[in-house]
């Protein structure tokens, strides 16, 4: 086995700011790198419209009128 293994792998660079990352919070170089990515994430999720649902919902001419009810 290599005796000459560094303790920490190679620093990946913020994926925010590129700088370096830090491994409290890693994979970001601090807190404050790691909300901004989150708080985009969640816009993102957000953001994704579901008008699909609605207008299958509506337009229901080849089954007829019933609903799922399982629950
Ligand atoms: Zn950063």
């Amino acid at each position: 086995m290599p005796s000459n293994v560094e303790p920490l792998r190679k620093s990946r660079p913020c994926p925010e700011c590129d700088r370096p990352s830090t491994r409290e919070s890693y994979p970001f170089c601090s807190e404050r790198c790691r909300n901004l990515d989150l708080a985009r994430w969640l816009n993102g999720a957000y953001a994704i419209p579901v008008v699909d649902d609605e207008s299958s919902a509506e337009g229901g001419d080849t089954g007829g009128q019933r609903q799922r009810g399982d629950d």
